[in-house]
């Protein structure tokens, strides 16, 4: 029986002095408690209870390479031991930078900061100054981050404030927001070719960019329609609009080059974070010359005491290396190992009779109960029993699997075929209490 003593004094007593009782206050819907971790070795992760996992969360995404991959934390400690951080330049970046420009199809240049949420600031700052306009078209599921001017419509959405045309006011995302940060942001549903032609045709002068997630993985892993980011890239383009592909989740992770590479658009500019230090905060945003080059002489501000710092860099060095090796084989056995634990996971909901819909790209996936066919938007992602997968979490945890509460699985290059077998083989001695 697994049992979660250490980590339930823990959360208490970390409620008495850190606000929330967790860093992150997603973090705190876990059930039945929030987790404490001990240590993290390649797929598996053990809690402060002495219970270990086979870990689908992944530290929400960064852990490409899994928990403490001896190559990465060499590159670390070596870094470290020469000094964390220095304030003034050092080769590391250089050579980060360079990286990043070869292997992200839209990146002539790059700036580095230290989270997603700065790298998607940043990124709305270079658009409109290039532009010298202000609107920017966001879409409901998405998540760009907790940054005020574009935190709103995340994780559930009041469809109702939100006019599909985007002329209904924007909910603030949280308590403390002022309604008029938002101002700027026009809220459209996503995968809705007329909408975002309408809209783009009626009001290009005042928009500025476009930023979407390439793929909607933040709500349900939904493909983009075909043809739309290919029209959202030529009408951008015609319109004189930035078009930002917010690659924090799907950089590093669908490709070395991410969605772009992957699904072949290219757009002006892109935001990575997450998978890019394999575990070590770092982000970047990168993007074509003429945009970038407005940081030069500070004609667009870009700040951050610890961005570029030599563990960061060496972090995201040494995982791009590591996923590059031999022709990026480390992607084709994420990509085999998922197919094959999906296929699994919906054979095991058929035969369970457990209705579900598992939405898949690459080493992430996203499992919803529902009676719906198929989750295609954030209307039919909507209609998802999140309480029932809440309860599906809890289950599996009890089984040696960890998952995040909200559906979203992620895998690193260190899980194995035996981890697949054994997570499948929990799944199947759950399912039927998950009925009951
Ligand atoms: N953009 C996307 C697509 C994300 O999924 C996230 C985080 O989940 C962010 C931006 C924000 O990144 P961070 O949490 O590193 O600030």
């Amino acid at each position: 029986m697994t049992t979660f003593q250490v980590s339930t004094a823990n959360y208490a007593e970390a409620g008495s002095y850190l606000a929330g009782g967790v860093a992150s206050s997603l973090r705190a819907s876990m059930k039945p408690v929030p987790l404490y971790a001990e240590s993290g070795k390649g797929s598996r992760i053990k809690d402060a209870d002495g219970n270990e996992y086979i870990d689908y969360m992944l530290a929400y995404g960064p852990l490409i390479l899994g928990h403490a991959h001896e190559g990465l934390t060499a590159s670390i400690v070596e870094a470290m031991q020469k000094g964390y951080t220095y304030g003034i330049q050092h080769q590391g970046e250089i050579e980060l930078a360079r990286l990043l420009c070869e292997v992200l199809p839209c990146a002539d240049k790059v700036s580095l900061s230290g989270s997603g949420t700065e790298a998607v600031m940043l990124a709305l700052r270079l658009a409109r100054a290039y532009t010298g306009k202000s609107k920017v078209i966001r879409f409901h599921g998405h998540y760009h981050g907790w940054s005020d001017s574009i935190f709103t419509s995340f994780p559930s959405a009041d469809m109702k404030g939100h006019a599909s045309s985007g002329s209904g006011s924007v909910l603030p995302g949280t308590n403390g927001q002022s309604e008029s940060s938002l101002s700027d942001i026009i809220l459209l549903p996503w995968n809705d070719p007329e909408v975002l032609e309408s809209t783009l045709r009626e009001r290009h002068a005042e928009i500025a960019a476009v930023i979407t997630e390439p793929v909607m993985c933040n709500s349900g892993c939904i493909h983009p329609a075909p043809g739309y980011l290919e029209l959202m890239r030529s009408l951008t383009k015609e319109l004189g609009i930035v078009m930002i592909m917010d690659e924090v989740i799907t950089g590093f992770r669908l490709a070395i080059g991410g969605a772009q590479e992957r699904l072949g658009i290219t757009p002006d500019l892109v935001t990575v974070g997450k998978a890019l230090g394999g575990g070590i905060a770092i982000s970047a945003v990168g993007g074509q010359e003429d945009i970038m080059k407005l940081i030069d002489g500070g004609t667009v501000s870009h700040l951050g005491t610890l961005n570029g710092n030599s563990v960061s860099t060496a972090a995201a060095i040494a995982t791009i290396r590591e996923l590059s090796k031999d022709n990026g084989a480390a992607y084709v056995q994420m990509e085999r190992l998922t197919d094959k634990l999906t296929e699994g996971i919906r054979t095991l909901f058929a035969k369970h009779e457990v209705p579900a819909v598992v939405n898949q790209i690459g080493p992430v996936f996203n499992v919803m109960f529902t009676d719906e066919p198929e989750v295609i938007d954030f209307e039919t992602y909507n209609k998802r029993d999140s309480a029932k997968y809440a309860r599906f979490a809890e289950l599996v945890l009890h089984e040696g699997v960890l998952l995040r509460p909200n559906g979203l699985w992620y895998l690193s290059a260190a899980h194995s075929e035996s981890d697949i077998d054994g997570t499948l083989a929990a799944i199947d001695r759950v399912l039927p209490q998950l009925k009951s």
